[in-house]
């Protein structure tokens, strides 16, 4: 792949964490490999298909925050589905090869399997299909583990919390069981998704009781159970450093419980997560663990969100207005070339390692941030 350096003429501006472009003068017509400051590739692309969901878990969507007035976005805002295979086919000629489907709940979005069967037939310049994954609640996985997979869907991740159903509803906060989800789980198995990743966020006091029955459980399965550190993503799940429970500290729980694990090596550039083993050869788990060890280094993820506004870090306080582009109905057969160019100024001036400078940032900085139901995990 070719690496393009693209002049960045335009001058943006921002208004309410919006930062917009002027159509750039000079169009790039090959897009080619894009670069970031750090040197890093593009290569994943997370969509967000909505900010809805039927879910109020309270370290992503607190019930008090999440009221049913809050002003979620009207349908006409929302990206089309032909506008996010535009977007996401653009991406593609800028090196992304793994897509991602998220929200909200996107399995809330009507008729998300047409969606899938769109960016399913997107090939790479070398004439590849793409990665193409979905992370799912599971509440609606038992009725749509099928269409999703005939549609293309390659894997999936599905988030849950503890396999206690006092704990989980707790957590989920609609009274949701665990039965329904663990069900949906069996039901993608059935329709041939073979190693879900099954995300679980440790909150200390919370649920890190559960942690040794989540691994015991899926030791004899061939899902990979993620831990994942709790975040502060956003302002609204009132994130304190003492409710993290690091993965070392997990690490130590499972050994303690007998349960210890091997190191695996990286499979990819950019992974999220540290991949082990449990010692007797039996299932492989993942720790996400953004707090504790940072891997903003290789971070080659983008993000769309729901309404077509790209972020280049989850802990954006600001996102780029690409919707006003896929929309603009003077550009004629330039327009893809247009949008491409805007993608390759941004991720070219992107310089973000949030988690790298958390304790600085987080002592020095007092902007609003965007919430994880909006961008997407
Ligand atoms: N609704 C879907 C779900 O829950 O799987 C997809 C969207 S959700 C925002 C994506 C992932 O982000 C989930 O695995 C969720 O557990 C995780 N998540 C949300 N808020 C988080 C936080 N504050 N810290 C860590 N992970 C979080
Ligand atoms: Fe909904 Fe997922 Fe956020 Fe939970 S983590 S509230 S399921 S978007
Ligand atoms: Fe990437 Fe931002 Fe997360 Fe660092 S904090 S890994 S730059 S998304």
């Amino acid at each position: 792949m070719s690496e393009k350096f693209i002049p960045i003429k335009a001058i943006s501006a921002t208004s309410n964490g919006i930062r917009h472009w002027p159509a750039p003068d000079n169009i790039v017509t090959s897009a080619g490999e894009s670069r970031d400051r750090l040197q890093r590739p593009l290569r994943d692309l997370r969509i967000s298909v909505t900010d809805r969901c039927n879910f109020r878990c309270t370290y992503c969507m607190p019930k008090e925050v999440f009221t049913k007035d809050y002003p979620y976005l009207s349908h006409s805002e929302l990206l089309s589905f032909e506008e996010i295979t535009r977007s996401a086919s653009i991406f593609v000629q800028h090196g992304v090869r793994k897509i991602r489907l998220t929200g909200g709940e996107p399995l809330l979005r009507k008729n998300i399997e047409d969606l899938i069967a769109m960016l399913a037939a997107l090939r790479t310049p070398e004439g590849e299909a793409l990665d193409l994954t979905l992370t799912t609640n599971g509440s609606l996985l038992r009725k749509k583990a099928q269409a999703l997979r005939a549609a293309g869907l390659t894997r999936l991740t599905v988030s849950l919390d503890a396999l206690d159903d006092k704990i989980f509803k707790q957590m989920n906060d609609v009274d949701f069981p665990v039965s329904d989800v663990l069900d949906g789980i069996h039901a993608a198995n059935q329709a041939g998704f073979e190693k879900i990743k099954i995300n679980m966020v440790v909150k200390k006091g919370v649920n890190e009781q559960e942690v040794v029955s989540m691994a015991r459980h899926f030791k004899s399965t061939p899902h990979i159970l993620r831990f994942i550190e709790f975040m502060d993503v956003g302002d609204s799940n009132a994130w304190q450093a003492q409710e993290v429970l690091r993965s070392d500290e997990i690490i130590r729980l499972l050994e303690a419980a007998g349960m210890p694990l091997i190191q695996l090596p990286a499979q990819q550039l950019g992974e999220t997560a540290q991949r082990y083993q449990h010692r007797d050869c039996s299932a492989e788990l993942g720790f996400i663990s953004s707090v504790s060890h940072a891997f903003c280094r290789d971070c080659n993820r983008a993000r769309l969100s729901t309404q077509g506004m790209l972020y280049t870090c989850l802990f954006a306080s600001e996102g780029h207005d690409l919707r006003e582009h896929l929309r603009a109905p003077s550009y004629g057969a330039d327009s893809d070339a247009i949008i491409s160019t805007i993608i390759g100024q941004i991720w070219q001036t992107r310089d973000d390692r949030y988690s790298e400078l958390r304790d600085q940032a987080r002592q020095t900085e007092h902007r609003k941030k965007i919430e994880m139901s909006y961008i997407g995990g």
